[in-house]
């Protein structure tokens, strides 16, 4: 079977491997497409201490159940699918204080999913697998995982409808949360990016947007607001300052968080009387739980939630060296790789 073996930064090559045995407590899955995700960019770019080539990078996916060992639901063959690339072990001290995304002791599939065939364990078949109807989506169906990121965020934000919500960074996790803000009910959505083009989408998704280089963006969220100021900011940018600008626009309340992931020793500058005084609040939120991920499958299953503008390019496996350096580039905001 084809795979994309990631060679180390730079370097990534198509190989003809042989395909994963399936044993009898797992399925067997052929990949209909799977996304190419900021962190596969990443390690493309400069490495990732995760990711030690040569390995098969990718982890978000759906695709169609081709095979199913004797000690897993033969039912299933044939049915298309997406699954949780993780989940979570529901025992440990993390999974008992709920943090499920955080759990210390993770099962997942077989391998990276920029090849052909995967397996999928039972256990996490049974916690992440949704199986979905024949007419679905599979292309928006493969961004199941970013979308359950970001209900994590809107989960750890305790989001509320009605309120004001402001997005820095308008890649394709900032355009994500945009989506899903609107369709649940934000007054106003704001999205801020130094890009247009990706202004244009957010735009097209129903938020107010504004550029930094041009806009002076505190008078703007205030115009914009009506004066009543913002309740959330989610900072969808890896970059210290952008968490730092996020407490000059932050009003008495706002929620903070920090949704993108930011170099290793990073710091920030900021005055902690703004979280005394004003009660700011500052939190984070990192990958998702079981339970974000089915969620999302079926918002985007029923077309609830829609990623047609956000998804810029479909892109062949065997050009995928092409889709890293467009998203290098940010000639694309979402590239999925289809087989
Ligand atoms: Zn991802
Ligand atoms: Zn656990």
């Amino acid at each position: 079977m084809k795979a994309a073996i990631y060679k180390g930064p730079g370097v990534i090559e198509i190989e003809d491997i042989e395909a994963p045995k399936m044993k009898k407590d797992e399925y067997l899955v052929k990949v209909v497409y799977s996304g190419l995700c900021g962190t596969d960019v990443k390690t493309y770019k400069q490495g990732h201490r995760y990711f030690e080539p040569p390995c098969i990078l990718g982890h978000e996916f759906s695709g169609v159940i081709v095979d199913a060992g004797e000690d897993v639901d033969k039912s299933l063959i044939q049915k298309k699918i997406t699954c949780a690339p993780y989940v979570s072990c529901n025992n440990c001290s993390e999974c008992r204080k709920g943090l499920y995304e955080l759990c210390n002791c993770k099962d997942g599939i077989s391998s990276g999913t920029f090849t052909e065939y995967i397996t999928i364990p039972k256990n996490v078949a049974e916690k992440g697998m949704v199986v979905v109807n024949n007419d679905c989506n599979m292309s928006e169906l493969s961004l199941s995982e970013p979308v359950a990121c970001v209900l994590n965020s809107v989960r750890k934000l305790d989001f509320k409808p009605g309120s004001n919500v402001l997005i820095m960074g308008a890649g394709s996790m900032g355009l994500i949360h945009a989506e899903i803000f609107t369709k649940f009910g934000a007054n106003k959505v704001l999205v801020t990016d130094f890009n247009e083009q990706r202004l244009k989408v957010a735009q097209q998704l129903g938020a107010a947007v504004a550029n930094p280089k041009k806009t002076a963006i505190k008078e703007w969220i205030k115009e914009q607001t009506s004066g009543e100021g913002l309740d959330y900011i989610v900072v969808a940018i890896g970059a210290p300052a952008a968490v730092e600008e996020a407490f000059n626009y932050a009003d008495n309340g706002t929620i903070i968080n920090i949704f993108g992931g930011l170099a290793n020793g990073s710091r920030i500058n900021i005055d902690p009387n703004i979280i005394h005084y004003n009660e700011v609040k500052l939190i984070g939120s990192f990958g998702f739980a079981p339970n974000d991920f089915k969620m999302a499958a079926r918002l985007l299953q029923s077309q609830r939630i829609t990623l047609g503008k956000i998804i810029t390019d479909h892109i062949e496996i065997d050009s995928i060296k092409k889709a890293f350096e467009l998203s290098l580039q940010q000639e694309t905001i979402k590239a999925v790789i289809s087989f």
